[in-house]
């Protein structure tokens, strides 16, 4: 058992950590309070390769992996979460493809994603589903040589930039997840519209909007995989291959929070003492370590599992747990240096009231901490999680 990064991996997390530091945090604040897409951020991460870090190569990406974008997505989540889930979302709506899809998709979506020319965005939740993702209502009907979609997708990450949306719509009357298909749809179509971007608590810098599909025609050759009924399949594939890097995003909020927290305690002083020689303080910085060093093991073997192809169903437990100890790890960390910066900690002046707010997305976006102890609990008590 080797716990050590490769060469590459350092590299990576090395030019990861200098744009992070060089471009990403003097901006944050910034980001967050225009809710602007930072597209300046955007070309540092293109420029270094890391849009295109889950392509594989022979579809114009690197191929480095899941754990690669961990990492790069750990650094940037440091100082700003938005620029996190940006990267993030160079793999959620081209893993549908990279799974699913048809050699021709796959050099289309891949070279597209890889070299930064276009962005994607995962159409997945609706106005009546979310965690019931299997009942989606959107309809894609069979017309002549493709398929005409109507319905509406909510809070769609990333929806008012994307140039194209995998859409996850059913296809037949077969109700539950094996009427469901995947279709690339393109933002020129016609019939494809941005209904309108959602005021939200955090990660501000990247847009969450409604998507309408009013009959909105793709040729069958956007049917991902060219075979119906196969969309379910694909979503859950992505959202377990995608979970511990929405993992790595809490783990760099956690870290960033933890180390902003203790240079302020380290000045601040009370009773006539800095605020890190009182106890009480210390072993909540102790309890944030633990916490984000478990954190670190989970996200970073979850990320490996998923390089080494295991994000099947009897996969999922282990990639839900990276996901929900990590996103949940940033919510209490980034709630306790908020705590440790007292009233300055709740003023805009300091990072710490975003990170909380930033946090609070984790647990629900890409399942809900309470649906990955549904998939943990499912796989106890199929026995794909054994403990010997
Ligand atoms: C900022 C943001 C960005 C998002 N980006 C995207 C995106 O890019 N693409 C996309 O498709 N979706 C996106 N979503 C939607 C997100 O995936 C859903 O919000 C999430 O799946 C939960 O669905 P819901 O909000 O409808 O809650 P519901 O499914 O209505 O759940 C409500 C509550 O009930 C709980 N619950 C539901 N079912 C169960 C159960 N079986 N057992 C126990 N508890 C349960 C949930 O945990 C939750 O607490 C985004 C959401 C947010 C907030």
């Amino acid at each position: 058992m080797q716990f050590t990064l490769s060469d590459e991996h350092r590299l990576i997390q090395e030019t990861a950590r200098r744009i992070a530091k060089e471009k990403i945090a003097p901006r944050a604040a910034e980001i967050d309070e225009t809710q602007e897409y930072p597209h300046d951020i955007f070309a540092a991460f293109r420029d270094a390769g890391f849009t295109g870090l889950t392509i594989p190569q022979q579809y114009g990406g690197s191929g480095a992996g899941m754990l690669p974008l961990a990492l790069a997505v750990e650094e940037a989540a440091k100082y700003c979460c938005a620029s996190g889930l940006m990267l993030l979302l160079s793999a959620l709506p081209s893993q549908p493809v990279m799974i699913g899809g048809d050699e021709r998709q796959k050099q289309w979506i891949g070279s597209g994603i890889a070299s930064g020319e276009t962005k994607g965005a995962f159409c997945l939740t609706e106005p009546n589903v979310g965690s019931d993702a299997s009942n989606l209502e959107t309809r894609a009907v069979r017309d002549g040589d493709g398929y005409v979609l109507n319905g509406e997708k909510m809070y769609i990450s990333g929806g008012t930039v994307a140039d194209y949306v995998v859409a996850f719509a059913r296809t037949d009357g077969t109700p539950g997840p094996k009427g469901i298909s995947a279709f690339i749809v393109p933002a020129d179509t016609p019939g494809f519209r941005v209904a309108g971007q959602d005021r939200k608590m955090g990660v501000r810098g990247v847009p969450t909007a409604d998507i309408v599909f009013e009959d909105c025609r793709v040729p069958k050759a956007n049917l991902v995989g060219g075979a119906e009924g196969h969309g379910f399949t694909h979503a859950m594939l992505t959202l377990n291959s995608c979970r511990p890097v929405v993992g790595a995003r809490g783990l760099g909020l956690a870290e960033g929070a933890m180390t902003y927290a203790l240079e302020f305690a380290r000045e601040r002083k009370a009773f006539g003492k800095p605020l890190v020689d009182l106890q009480a303080i210390q072993f909540m910085f102790a309890d944030m370590a633990i916490q984000i060093e478990a954190s670190r093991m989970l996200v970073y073997q979850g990320a490996w599992r998923v390089d080494q192809g295991h994000y099947k169903r009897e996969d999922a437990a282990y990639l839900s747990i990276a996901k929900a100890h990590a996103t949940e790890t940033a919510v209490k960390v980034s709630s306790d240096a908020l705590q440790v910066l007292g009233a300055q900690g709740y003023m805009m002046d300091h990072p710490l009231e975003r990170h909380y707010r930033d946090a609070r997305q984790l647990m629900i976006v890409e399942g809900t901490s309470q649906i990955q102890r549904v998939v943990i609990a499912r796989s106890l008590i199929e026995r794909e999680l054994v403990y010997p």
